[in-house]
């Protein structure tokens, strides 16, 4: 059955758990990474198959002679003649949509360990998410699937709320009947508690606006905090999520449009009445240091691996001037068979410090977006390849922040409350080297943060906000509206310099 199509919005409830209810929902788990590794085994085995089947070949050869081809009818044509060659190829190898299911199934029934632990409709949506997997690598879009090592899944679903992992949120109850009582199988039931918010605030009005939702499905996400594991029940809704009512009622007025410069460490906004400027993290010096302590932890980690497993290192010497340098280096291919309990400790304390930062970042990537959503209306953005950035020397910075993301953030957010969204090529306009007064474009150093040119003395960033938010596409070309951008530096002088 496929999905519906409508609108939906997801809400995460916390579950009360005790330690009956912990203990047999890891056994849950670990079953269900023993099905999914089970169910690739068998996948990996046809696609290989497939990829070296010569009819796939010549369907591939056609395809990419299609995408070579400029004729539109000729590339039709080709595309056409390769379609039921891959199609008959998939029929033969069976990797068609819900040809893994069977496998899934199967196994379930035969390993009463899984039978007693997981649903038939569960396992339909693990050998899905295998399919998922196994079709994106025969289309290339991406690598061979790994298998699930142990503890590596984190969350499990069940396409429908009629059967698997029932939700009723009126009684606040989560109900995972695994299997029903024959064969000689215990039924197993298992009855999970929601937790609702009690509290009056805005989460409060968040979680009840859900309620007044129809659920679809929902997933127990599993989530490790230190030592703890929490679980919490992620339920899907239909409809759209909640709206801040401020938000809703700024919005609703007559918003300018803004021009969006993203940067290293901020993002800067200009319209022709307005600058701001945000940093993308609210606690960057907290966020600094945890990633210090991160590096200094990941030092220690590898030490004590050392030291522990001397076998497993090449030692080296090379002199240098004077001196001789000792290196080790780690043999290739060789598992460590000694792993000392300060290691996995120090993994532990490693592993929370991450997931702070990242829910730290989250937190505020949320809070600098309700800032922005409060003063502007449509969006005109630079169009930034981050990835390259990211490569080629800020790669710490972009990791920190992770402009990309707030970037898609703003931008979905902004498409909710009908804002038109227009992305400006910045290699065709080069808005950070233009100048509106004499029209030159002319390199900046990165550390020259100010505009001088034509007795203009104003922000780097700001400046190039302004000139991307009167920038437009018209008959094939970037043009930039120069009298619009000299209106609003006459008007606003002190607005666009950095305070
Ligand atoms: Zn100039």
């Amino acid at each position: 059955m496929s999905k519906s199509k409508t609108a939906s919005f997801i809400h995460n409830f916390p579950l009360i758990t005790s330690y009956k209810n912990r203990k047999e929902l890891e056994a849950r788990f670990n079953a269900a990474q023993q099905l999914k590794n089970v169910v690739l085994q068998e996948a990996l085995k046809r696609a290989d198959r497939y990829l070296q089947d010569e009819t796939v070949k010549e369907a591939k050869r056609l395809y990419s002679k299609a995408h070579r081809t400029k004729d539109k009818n000729e590339k039709q044509q080709l595309k056409e003649k390769a379609i039921p060659l891959f199609n008959a190829a998939r029929k033969k190898y069976q990797l068609e949509k819900y040809s893994l299911d069977s496998i899934g199934g199967q196994h379930r029934s035969n390993a009463p360990h899984l039978y007693t632990h997981i649903d038939s409709q569960t396992t339909k949506s693990i050998c899905q998410r295998v399919m998922k997997s196994i079709n994106g690598y025969l289309l290339g879009k991406n690598g061979r699937p790994h298998f699930a090592y142990k503890e590596s899944i984190q969350s499990i679903e069940s396409p429908t709320n009629g059967q698997g992992i029932i939700v009723n949120l009126e009684k606040g109850i989560v109900n995972w009947n695994a299997c029903r009582k024959h064969l000689g199988h215990k039924s197993s039931n298992l009855i999970l508690h929601v937790k609702f918010d009690n509290r009056n605030n805005r989460a409060a009005d968040v979680e009840a606006h859900a309620l007044a939702h129809r659920v679809k499905y929902c997933r127990i996400l599993k989530k490790q905090h230190g030592r703890f594991t929490n679980y919490t029940l992620q339920v899907v809704f239909e409809g759209t999520p909640y709206e801040r009512s401020e938000l809703k009622e700024k919005q609703q007025q007559r918003l300018d449009c803004y021009g969006v410069d993203m940067n290293m460490h901020h993002i800067d906004l200009a319209s022709n009445n307005d600058a701001i400027s945000l940093p993308y993290c609210r606690s960057a010096v907290a966020h600094v240091e945890m990633e210090k302590e991160v590096k200094r932890l990941q030092r220690k980690m590898s030490r004590t691996l050392f030291l522990n497993n001397l076998d497993c290192y090449t030692t080296r010497e090379k002199t240098k001037g004077r001196q001789t340098i000792t290196t080790h280096q780690r043999k290739k291919g060789i598992k460590f068979p000694n792993i000392s309990h300060n290691y996995l400790k120090l993994k532990c304390r490693k592993a929370n410090l991450q997931r702070k930062l990242a829910a730290g970042r989250t937190d505020s990537h949320g809070y600098t977006v309700n800032q922005l959503l409060k003063v502007c209306g449509d969006l005109k953005i630079e169009k930034v390849w981050y990835r390259a950035w990211q490569c080629s020397r800020y790669g710490r910075a972009i990791g920190l922040n992770a402009p990309a993301t707030l970037e898609a953030k703003l931008v979905r957010r902004a498409e909710q409350f009908d804002n038109n969204v227009m992305f400006v090529d910045p290699f065709k306009t080069a808005l950070s080297q233009y100048c509106h007064r004499c029209g030159n474009k002319t390199q900046k150093k990165l550390s020259n943060r100010v505009h001088t040119c034509c007795d203009l003395n104003l922000d780097r960033d700001l400046y190039t906000a302004l000139l991307v938010a009167n920038t437009d596409f018209i008959g094939g070309e970037w043009l930039v509206d120069n009298d619009m951008v000299e209106q609003a530096i006459i008007e606003h002088p002190e607005k666009y310099k950095r305070k």
